[in-house]
């Protein structure tokens, strides 16, 4: 085969580094964009700049938004005695979907994994801990994965959180085996959400 122009070459292995897409589906959009209409382009490379520059991380929760704080934090009729435990802003999404869940929400950033150099002070559980002693939380629900790191990081803040005199709750099996949230359909992260379970501290 002979070797793409250099541009092309390069927006490949940029398209490359996405997650899902493989080297076959990077070629084809590569080939694709550069065949596409330039105002077309244009506005899907203003559309990525505006997405990056506009959205953050909201200061308290950790969701993805456009504004400080976001609109679950700053929802009235939001329950504030229950905060939901998450690994990443888009598992607020998949919960949200639900539909079932009406308290408030934090992002963890991650799981603990040693072996990946992941270690608790590298997770927003101090943000937590902040959040925890200013707002009239009860109940911390943990909605992390089912798999080996999901159990750790719980344990560890089933214990670390208890010292608090709160309830700390993980939300049920029937997940997944070994997977995240958004693989769960939305009646099975209703019901997991709904049969939580108090964690021994
Ligand atoms: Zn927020």
């Amino acid at each position: 085969m002979p070797s793409l122009p250099e541009p092309i070459a390069t927006l490949i292995a940029a398209l490359h580094k996405l997650p899902g897409i493989g080297p076959r589906s990077a070629e084809r959009l590569a080939l694709h964009l550069v065949q596409t209409d330039v105002e077309a382009v244009k506005q899907l490379a203003q559309a990525l700049l505006d997405a990056r520059g506009k959205v953050q991380l909201c200061g308290t929760c950790g969701a993805l938004t456009e504004r400080q704080p976001c609109a679950l934090c700053d929802d009235p009729r939001r329950d504030g005695s229950l905060i939901c435990l998450v690994e990443r802003p888009v598992d607020i999404l998949s919960i949200e979907k639900a539909g079932t869940f009406h308290g408030k929400y934090h992002v963890l950033g991650g799981k603990i994994s040693p072996l990946n150099g992941v270690e608790p002070e590298d997770l927003r559980i101090a943000e937590l801990e902040a959040r925890l002693a200013r707002e009239p939380v009860q109940e911390v629900i943990i909605a992390l994965g089912t798999d080996v790191e999901g159990d750790a990081t719980s344990f560890y803040l089933a214990k670390r959180l208890a010292k608090r005199g709160l309830k700390v709750s993980r939300i049920a099996h029937g997940l997944p085996a070994g997977s995240g949230l958004e693989y769960a359909d939305e009646v099975t992260l209703s019901h997991a959400l709904e049969g939580r379970r108090e964690m021994p501290s």
